[in-house]
């Protein structure tokens, strides 16, 4: 066995209706309670803030999130929270709740300033309790130890760093019933990417983060059409829940690649979200891997056809790659750039912005380049 490093996640609460359960695990005192102000009018958030009000916390509330959230809105959050000399955060809502829940929780433990702390393993202080409650089943970010935040000028920075992964995660899939289809979908398709590029992960992988990308595939490939169609479906949607946390916990160790380094500028430059951009780009960053991921992909396949299993490994390789987009075209996505807005002649800027993502191509199982790049957008288009 090759020698290797495994983190492991959060303590987990998981059941239908169990964010109450947060009342009983959390310290005393005032809690910084993060989300945004559409979770907050859905009522997501009413009986766990019920619960530890009745507990006799005092609740501090910042509902400012937005997508893609600003260094002024952590900020602000944080100076919330030390003005009112909270002891613990929760983070409830999608990836950007949370990404401000775990960075506020850190500078307010650790009283670090924020611009020293950006990049991996840097931040090394203690952070306050921190509680993370997805109602998306997509980031996994309740899982990871990474925050990405907007700083100026629109550029996005992270803290990647071990006080950040949350001490509990909160799996509810009640929270995510109403979520409507085009985000179950494109959520959706993001955590099937992370467990697909956490499986052929060029430098990490291992084999506890591999048992859970393939557990993670194979819950979320096998609900995913469910979810959409039944939205109300709770057992649909507790495997995608559970599925996006378990990709969370294998890319968390064994990070993704190439997928998300072409999805990165679709976001930056166009704003289309993190998820739609990994569907759209999906397809053809398989085919370019193909050949260097080829045993990988192959090991995949059966878990979404059973049927291909005493096929040559070029065939279920294949029949993964067609599988996968079949799902997206089902999954009711426009499947091309050109039906969100990119022009042909966007493409060369983004080929340019895409080679910046360093952090990610490494991991990719063969090199990217910047011609490479241009290619596969135009294959994308
Ligand atoms: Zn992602």
């Amino acid at each position: 066995m090759r020698p290797f490093t495994f983190h492991p996640g959060p303590r987990i609460i998981s059941g239908d209706g169990c964010a109450t359960q947060l009342a009983d695990v959390m310290p005393d005192g005032a809690c910084l309670f993060v989300t945004d102000k559409e979770v907050l009018r859905l009522g997501l958030t009413d009986s766990c803030r019920d619960a530890m009000g009745q507990s006799g916390r005092e609740i501090i509330l910042f509902d400012e999130v937005e997508a893609d959230p600003s260094k002024d809105t952590l900020l602000a959050a944080t100076d919330l929270g030390r003005r009112h000399d909270v002891t613990h955060v929760v983070g409830f809502g999608g990836g950007s709740p949370m990404d401000v829940a775990k960075l506020a929780a850190y500078l307010l433990g650790s009283g670090d300033e924020l611009d020293e702390i950006w990049g991996v393993d840097v931040a090394k202080g203690q952070r306050l309790p921190l509680a993370l409650v997805p109602t998306t089943a997509g980031t996994g970010s309740e899982a990871t130890p990474i925050s990405v935040i907007t700083c100026e000028g629109g550029v996005k920075l992270a803290v990647n760093a071990r006080p950040l992964v949350a001490d509990w995660a909160v799996l509810d899939p009640s929270l995510t019933l109403g979520l409507p289809a085009h985000v179950t979908a494109a959520t959706g398709i993001d955590a099937i990417v992370h467990s697909v590029e956490a499986y052929t992960s060029a430098r990490l992988k291992n084999p506890l983060s591999d048992a859970l990308a393939r557990e993670a595939l194979r819950l979320l490939a096998g609900s995913l059409l469910m979810a959409i169609e039944k939205p109300h479906n709770v057992e649909a949607r507790s495997a995608m829940l559970l599925g996006a946390h378990l990709a969370g916990l294998a890319f968390s160790n064994a990070p993704v690649a190439g997928v998300h380094a072409l999805a990165y500028p679709l976001g930056g430059l166009h704003h289309l979200p993190h998820g739609l951009s990994n569907a759209l780009m999906l397809r053809v960053v398989l085919q370019h891997n193909s050949e260097a991921a080829r045993e990988l992909y192959a090991e995949l396949a059966p878990i979404l056809l059973p049927d291909c299993e005493g096929q040559g490994s070029q065939a279920r390789c294949a029949a993964l790659i067609d599988q996968l987009d079949s799902l997206v075209a089902a999954s009711g996505l426009k499947p091309r750039l050109r039906d969100h807005g990119i022009l042909e002649r966007d493409i060369p800027v983004l080929a340019r912005e895409a080679m910046k993502q360093t952090r990610l191509l490494v991991n990719n199982p063969c090199p990217i380049d910047e011609g490479d790049a241009r290619r596969l957008y135009e294959a994308a288009w």
